[in-house]
């Protein structure tokens, strides 16, 4: 490539950086061990920048750098929502975790979160597994989400499945007049270790599950925990359903599923459901469609392991932060209301004040 050719490679990196207002992106090599990662550091005015680490085969690098992006961001206003002194970031590693992921490799990763100096802390997220987590606590002392034998809090997902349930609870007050979900007929899209904990939640108050996943086995042995009823993958966009919960991946709010949906509330854990933040929330919106923002009642995961990193870990504290999602959902969705805007807009537009808010008090002399 030309230097013409290199400059044009920069400058779309800095429009890309710079559109979503992240502070630093950090490009991590090491030709000894093949590791190749990106962490990204959205916004630090609230504290130090908390997210976990994904690895994924990406099919390009750009693809990688946007996913970092919009995961990080989605972590600035996760903490900010939830009254947390955290800020947003996440890192990507680029590579086949079955293949790549060894002792070294890990290490490596870990001695590249050190060198920020505890301005992005790293956690756990898809394909990284305890062990992994032992490794990079070998390197650095910026890690958080450890098993419960290393002092950790052990896995977040419990107390994530608790904080959706509340958001779901308070979006059917608005929705229905009560938060009683006996008898609601609720789709949950994904039965992992979240969507797992709320079935369970859900089938103990009376509601009457549905649940997917591209895992027969784990399907069978939720329905006969349980007894939910089983729907194929694709079959769950079209079901007679009050509430559906996206418990999978992301973008499962978009243009093809949107006009299918006939529930009258969406509330699930999944991070950025909505393909496109703005147009699919809005388009929610014009089909009556509640839709109860993604990063406010799936933050319990980031609570509890928020918690850990602030040494002052307690379970039940934990819970009892989680159980406050209740009250925030209520509020965002009559801001909503009353503003004419989307629930996500509200959201953001909440989290963005404590943001600014709060800046200005640590300006202060
Ligand atoms: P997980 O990997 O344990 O579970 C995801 C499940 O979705 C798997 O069983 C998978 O087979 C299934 N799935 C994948 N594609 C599917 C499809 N097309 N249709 C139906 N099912 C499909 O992950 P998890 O930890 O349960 O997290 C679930 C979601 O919640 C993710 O989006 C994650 O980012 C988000 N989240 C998790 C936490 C946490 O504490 N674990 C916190 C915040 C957000």
């Amino acid at each position: 490539m030309d230097v013409q050719g290199k400059e044009k490679v920069a400058d779309s990196l800095f429009a890309e950086v710079s559109e979503l207002g992240h502070e630093q992106v950090v490009f991590c090599h090491d030709e000894a061990t093949g590791l190749k990662a990106i962490i990204g550091i959205h916004n630090t005015v609230l504290g130090p920048a908390l997210g976990g680490t994904r690895m994924w085969s990406y099919a390009s690098e750009k693809e990688a750098l946007t996913d970092v992006l919009r995961l990080s961001r989605g972590m600035t206003y996760k903490a900010a929502i939830s009254g947390l002194n955290l800020g947003g970031g996440k890192a990507v590693i680029i590579g086949d975790a079955g293949k790549q992921k060894n002792e070294a490799f890990m290490r490596r990763f870990g001695k590249f979160v050190d060198s920020l100096g505890g301005k992005y802390i790293t956690a756990e997220d898809v394909n990284m597994k305890t062990r992994d987590m032992e490794y990079i606590a070998m390197e650095t002392k910026h890690v958080t989400g450890l098993p419960e034998v290393m002092g950790g809090g052990g896995d977040p997902s419990p107390v994530t499945a608790f904080g959706t349930y509340m958001g779901m609870k308070a979006t059917a007050k608005k929705v229905f007049g009560s938060d009683s979900l006996e008898n609601k007929k609720i789709a949950v899209q994904g039965v992992g270790q979240v969507g797992m904990y709320l079935v369970e939640r859900l089938t103990k108050e009376g509601a009457k599950v549905y649940v997917t996943d591209i895992f027969e086995d784990k399907l069978k042995d939720i329905s006969n925990r349980y007894g939910a009823e089983i729907v194929r993958p694709e079959a769950i966009y079209d079901l007679d359903m009050d509430i559906y919960a996206p418990c999978a991946l992301g973008a499962s709010l978009n243009d093809d599923t949107i006009p299918r949906l006939k529930c009258q509330i969406v509330a699930g854990a999944a991070n950025n459901q909505l393909k496109d933040e703005h147009k699919h929330g809005y388009m929610l919106m014009d089909r009556n469609i509640v839709y109860a923002p993604d990063f406010l009642i799936n933050a319990g995961g980031l609570i509890n392991v928020g918690a850990e990193y602030l040494g002052d870990y307690n379970r039940d504290k934990a819970y009892q932060q989680a159980e406050k999602i209740y009250d925030t959902c209520l509020s965002i969705l009559n801001l909503a209301e009353q503003d004419k805007i989307s629930t996500q807009e509200a959201a953001i537009k909440i989290a963005e004040e404590r943001i600014e808010a709060i800046g200005k008090v640590k300006l202060r002399r």
